[in-house]
C-alpha cells in the first residue's frame, strides 16, 4: 500500500478525539484540516472531531 501525496511534504502530527481522548497519528490535509492516519476519518469511537495534541 503506498499513499504517496505530494502535498508538500507535511510532518505528522498526533492529534487527540474530542470526545474519547484516543491520540492518532495525522496529516494536515492542505487546509489546515487534521486527518488521522490508519482510522480513516473517524475515531474508532464515530468521533470525527480532533485537536492537536501537544505532549510534554
Ligand atoms: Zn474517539
Amino acid at each position: 500500500m503506498s499513499e504517496r501525496r505530494r502535498t508538500g511534504g507535511a510532518p505528522e502530527r498526533l492529534i487527540r478525539c474530542t470526545d474519547c481522548g484516543g491520540v492518532y497519528p495525522a496529516q494536515t490535509d492542505g487546509d489546515g484540516g487534521l486527518r488521522p492516519i490508519g482510522v480513516g476519518a473517524q475515531c474508532s469511537c464515530g468521533n470525527d472531531e480532533f485537536v492537536p495534541y501537544q505532549d510534554g
